[in-house]
């Protein structure tokens, strides 16, 4: 039976971190946003250790002094544990990052898009969605055991893996499963990473005196190995890493003993995609809709940030100058297959560590798959994150005289540019796959364009960034330039004289 009929601008589908960030910037931008969820908040998740980028994301929403007042641990390292005792370090850049209760982190995060004036509808669960008009959508949800209707301009999906919406995804790895099992601890232990010859184990102690074990294996191991053995296999093999690790970390060997008792282990899938069409007409995917990164890097809620914060700002341009329509679009499918890429080439080089120790198809992953992407200077690179002893290229000096490489091609390209995505320049180099327009939010393809065709000391150009930026980062910048080649040296016995 069906009981009531809404309309709003925009209906977000999941109150996870992606739908909740998207739902709260297009409030803010003044449109009428619903978000939907099928369960009661707060809600548990998995995923509780996050990225160091996420203190940008959080700095962009108004959200850093509530996150640092929320219950966390600050995480400063993970160790990476490979056979023959090799341990390896992996050093968090920048800020630290943080392991979180998920129930305590989206619920922080759906707070403030209810604050914002999002209207929330939990344990309303989207059934199916059809277009009335080119223009409209009519959603049928179920509310307890009722259907109702709900109609929208935009839909936004961001119901996670479960992909409310459908929509065609390009897988990047053989189906992948994760074993995953919670115990009680309460002893101070370093996050951790441990291959094995079929998989690997994550593990990292949480906030509320629990540990988190996540064992990940093929799918199809799983059928053939697992499967009709869960319990006893995750006991025996997770028993054995531990006994491992516990030489180097003592404090694991309660762990051990509570292995014993473990009431449940989920299966959940951890294969990573992305979407092929991320955005069509007044339809798009966000967070892990769109996007699900490998679990290594633990680096998916960040990137459901990011991929909601550009998402309002392309619907938002949408909505509000259609004339860039396919400008935004263009610029949105691109972000996320490029992330997809680049993030897989940093996963496959992982995976290529553990291929000389073990002979399994899990570690042996197709090299053929490998797309070498080079890392693009990022917009939303922080000053903050800016490595201040790599500040001086060894062989440049004030006087060296730089010139703009003859390489360089101006276009014109998408970006975000506030509540829009506006043309704007940018640069294309061969050293680069894709061109660019910011480095560390500094509109460098403008200013390499307005620059004239002569060749400058590197003082001088350095005085030049510093009209507009702060100093390290026109240090940064000028440094950067010259590492990638955009800037080149000039031969000082055939270099003009600077006139300025
Ligand atoms: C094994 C594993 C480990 C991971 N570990 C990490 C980690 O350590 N760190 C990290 O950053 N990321 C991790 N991730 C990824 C991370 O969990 C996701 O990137 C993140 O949750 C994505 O947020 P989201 O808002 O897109 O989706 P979700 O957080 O999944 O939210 C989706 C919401 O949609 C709702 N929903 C679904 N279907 C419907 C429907 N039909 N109608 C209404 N509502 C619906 C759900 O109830 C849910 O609340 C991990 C992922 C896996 C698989």
């Amino acid at each position: 039976m069906t009981v009531q009929n809404q309309n709003f601008d925009i209906v977000v589908v999941g109150a996870g971190p992606a739908g909740s960030v998207c739902a709260a910037q297009l409030q803010k931008y003044g449109h009428r946003v619903c978000v939907i969820d099928s369960q009661k908040f707060p809600r548990e998740h998995i995923g509780e250790s996050l990225s160091p980028g996420i203190w940008h994301h959080m700095q962009t929403l108004g959200l850093t002094e509530a996150l640092q007042a929320s219950k966390k641990f600050i995480c400063q390292s993970i160790e990476i544990h490979w056979p023959g005792s090799k341990i390896q370090r992996r050093e968090l850049a920048g800020k630290p990052g943080i392991i979180i209760k998920r129930s305590d982190f989206d619920y922080l995060l759906l707070n403030h898009a209810v604050a914002a004036g999002v209207q929330l509808k939990l344990e309303h669960r989207l059934l199916s969605q059809a277009k009335l008009t080119d223009y409209c959508w009519s959603l049928t949800v179920l509310h307890q055991s009722q259907t109702q209707q709900i109609n929208c301009k935009w839909l936004i999906d961001a119901s996670g893996r479960a992909r409310a919406c459908r929509g065609t995804v390009q897988k990047n790895t053989r189906k992948t499963l994760c074993l995953v099992s919670y115990l009680p601890f309460n002893e101070n232990a370093v996050p951790f990473i441990k291959a094995f010859s079929h998989g690997w184990l994550w593990g990292m102690p949480l906030p509320d005196k629990r540990f988190n074990l996540m064992l990940f294996v093929d799918a199809s191991y799983y059928q053939k190995h697992i499967a009709t053995q869960q319990k006893n296999y995750f006991s025996r093999v997770v028993n054995d890493l531990l006994l491992d690790l516990a030489k180097t970390q003592p404090a694991l060997k309660q762990l051990i003993c509570n292995l014993q008792a473990i009431k449940k282990i989920s299966v959940v899938d951890a294969t990573s995609y992305y979407s092929t069409q991320a955005i069509s007409d007044q339809l798009i995917m966000i967070g892990e809709s769109a996007l699900a990164l490998d679990p290594l890097s633990s680096s998916g809620v960040e990137k459901a940030l990011q991929t909601s914060i550009s998402a309002a700002i392309v619907v938002n341009t949408l909505l509000k100058k259609p004339h860039n329509t396919q400008l935004a679009k263009d610029y949105y499918q691109q972000l996320i297959t490029q992330s997809a890429r680049q993030h897989q080439q940093w996963a496959d080089d992982f995976y290529a560590q553990g291929a000389p120790y073990f002979q399994t198809g899990f570690w042996q992953r197709d090299a053929n798959n490998r797309v070498k992407v080079k890392q693009l200077p990022k917009k939303s690179d922080n000053i903050d994150n800016i490595d201040k002893n790599r500040l001086e290229p060894e062989r440049i000096t004030a006087n060296s005289l730089l010139n703009k490489s003859t390489k360089i091609r101006y276009i014109q390209t998408a970006a975000l540019t506030g509540q829009f995505i506006e043309a704007v320049d940018a640069i294309q180099h061969p050293n680069f796959t894709q061109a660019f327009s910011f480095i560390a939010d500094f509109a460098i393809a403008s200013f390499l364009k307005k620059l004239p065709d002569q060749a400058f000391a590197a003082a001088q150009l350095y005085a030049q960034l510093s009209i507009h930026t702060v100093p390290d980062k026109a240090k940064y910048i000028l440094n950067w330039l010259i590492q990638n080649e955009l800037l080149v040296t000039v031969n000082e016995t055939h270099a003009p004289k600077y006139q300025g």
